[in-house]
This record gives structure tokens, C-alpha cells and sequence, in this order.
């Protein structure tokens, strides 16, 4: 088996996010491969107030300023795992959607991410673990997130 060049890590912050970050850590100096960690800050404008309609001051979101709170979270991360120096992206959008497209953009060869994180229930596959596996173009390796510990499910892309 060739090895692995390029690991992105998706990040959500969750409880889980660490054993996902320690994973991906421990893959990539097993194959000598770069770390690529990705936030995506999946705050959605709600509708109705596109176009015709102005928001009011009161719920105008600032999408710098949590982009920038993102990156605070993410170096962060980053420093607790050891690996302060490696390339970090915060985007805005669907996690699922941009985890793919930043794959494919890099490119990476392995995504590292969460059996299931804020929005997944215990022993199910969570939705952004489910939809990356069917759209990614590399490897995915979930890692599991259960009582007894972690276990991995990899599918070769
Ligand atoms: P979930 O679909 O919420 O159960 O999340 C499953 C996994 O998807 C998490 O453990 C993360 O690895 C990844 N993930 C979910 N949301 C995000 C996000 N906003 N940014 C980056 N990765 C995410």
C-alpha cells in the first residue's frame, strides 16, 4: 500500500474533536504525510432575509468576526495537539460541502473525521461523516467516537 502525502482533519469542536485530532496526528507521522486542519463555520443565513429584505443591526452576524473566532479556535486546537505549525483553513458554509471541495482543492489523500460529532447520535454514523464518505475523492477514515474507545473504518477512495 502506497502511503498517505496529505491528512485534512475536520474539526468541529465537539468533545470528540480531540481523540479525531490525536487520529490524525498519529497517521501522519506513520506515513511521513502533511496535516491540513479544516473549521467550517456552518452558520446559515436564515431565510427570507436574502435580497428584498435588510436585517436589522440587531440580527446582522458578523461573518468576519466569527471566521476570525474560528481561526483563535482552531490555532488553539491546533497548539493542544502539538502541531501549532501545520496549514489551517476556516471557511464558511455546509461542513460537508467544504470538507470535499477543500479536499479535492488541496489535494489530499486521507480525510480524518468524526463517526459522529454535535450532530450525530451515539453509534449511528453522523450526516457530515456520512455524506464526506459518499463524496469524497480519497480516502476516509471515520473514526468512531463510543464508550470502549475509538475504532476506525477506512474506505478506500
Ligand atoms: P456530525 O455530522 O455533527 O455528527 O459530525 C461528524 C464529524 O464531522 C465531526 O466529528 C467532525 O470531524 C466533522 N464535522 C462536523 N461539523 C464540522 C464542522 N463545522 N467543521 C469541520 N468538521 C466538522
Amino acid at each position: 500500500m502506497s502511503g498517505y502525502t496529505r491528512i485534512l482533519v475536520a474539526v468541529d469542536f465537539s468533545p470528540a474533536a480531540e481523540i479525531v485530532g490525536r487520529r490524525a496526528v498519529e497517521m501522519a507521522r506513520r506515513h511521513d504525510a502533511v496535516l491540513h486542519l479544516v473549521h467550517v463555520v456552518d452558520y446559515l443565513m436564515p431565510l427570507g432575509f436574502a435580497d428584498d429584505f435588510t436585517p436589522s443591526p440587531a440580527v446582522m452576524v458578523d461573518e468576519e468576526a466569527l471566521l476570525e473566532q474560528g481561526r483563535k479556535s482552531l490555532h488553539r486546537y491546533a497548539e493542544k495537539l502539538g502541531c501549532a505549525d501545520v496549514s489551517q483553513s476556516v471557511v464558511l458554509g455546509a461542513p460537508k460541502q467544504e470538507i470535499v471541495r477543500l479536499a479535492r482543492e488541496i489535494p489530499c489523500d486521507l480525510i480524518v473525521i468524526g463517526s459522529h460529532g454535535r450532530h450525530g447520535l451515539a453509534r449511528l454514523l453522523g450526516s457530515t461523516a456520512r455524506a464526506v464518505l459518499n463524496d469524497a475523492p480519497c480516502d476516509v477514515l471515520a473514526v468512531r467516537i463510543g464508550e470502549e474507545g475509538e475504532t476506525d473504518k477506512i474506505k478506500r477512495g
